[in-house]
């Protein structure tokens, strides 16, 4: 069904959004972190979230069709120094309005740049997850620019400082974009939300 991915809609609000039925899986991350490429390389479509990067669209929920049943929802990135404070009010306001009310919302898939994992955003997904009850997977994306083994320690790290988190368990794999990493790994979570 990844293969089959095809823009459907963009919003601004939730009201806006598509009609909250069926199953939705939602992509997160910082700015410049990687999502799109994953979301590319998750669907093997080379452009797909380019959508989400056209001016205007940044700062909306895209929204993609897999299936009559099926969707996947590119979350606005977060991170741009020069958003201003007013912006960042609403984006927050957005994403929590769309984590919390989203009936269709199965699990939440966040990329982090496996440099700089566990930014202050991340732990804010995070905890929202955790707060609404939502599934999370991390992916711990352009794996690429470390080696295997720098790669692997980050990986167990990070796996650390969630373990001393009191929430509920996260999943956690490397990818990269770049050298297709971690993609059978990546449907393997998202088959078990979308019940495929
Ligand atoms: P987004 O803002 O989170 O959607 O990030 P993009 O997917 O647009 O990626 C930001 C930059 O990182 C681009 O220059 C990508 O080419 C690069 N990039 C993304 N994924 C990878 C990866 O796995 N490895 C490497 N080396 N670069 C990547």
């Amino acid at each position: 069904i990844y293969h089959s991915a095809s823009f459907l809609a963009s919003a601004s609000k939730l009201s806006n959004a598509p009609p909250d039925q069926g199953l939705e899986v939602a992509f997160a991350g910082r700015s410049n972190a990687g999502k799109s490429s994953a979301i590319n390389l998750i669907t093997q479509q080379k452009s797909l979230a380019r959508v989400s990067k056209t001016p205007g669209r940044t700062q909306l929920l895209n929204f993609f069709q897999l299936d009559a049943d099926r969707r996947l929802v590119d979350l606005p990135g977060y991170g741009y120094a020069e958003v201003p404070e007013a912006m960042r009010k609403t984006w927050g306001a957005m994403i929590e309005n769309y984590l919390s009310q989203r009936q269709a919302l199965r699990g939440v898939f966040l990329v982090m740049d496996i440099r700089r994992p566990l930014t202050d955003f991340d732990w804010r997904m995070i905890e929202w997850c955790a707060h609404y009850r939502l599934s999370l997977h991390i992916a711990l994306t352009k794996a690429d620019k470390l080696s295997r083994g720098a790669a692997l320690d980050t990986l167990h790290k990070v796996r650390r400082e969630l373990a001393g988190w009191q929430g509920p368990d996260i999943g956690l794999q490397l990818f990269s974009a770049l050298k297709r990493v971690g993609v059978e790994e990546a449907h393997a979570v998202l088959d078990r939300w979308f019940e495929c």
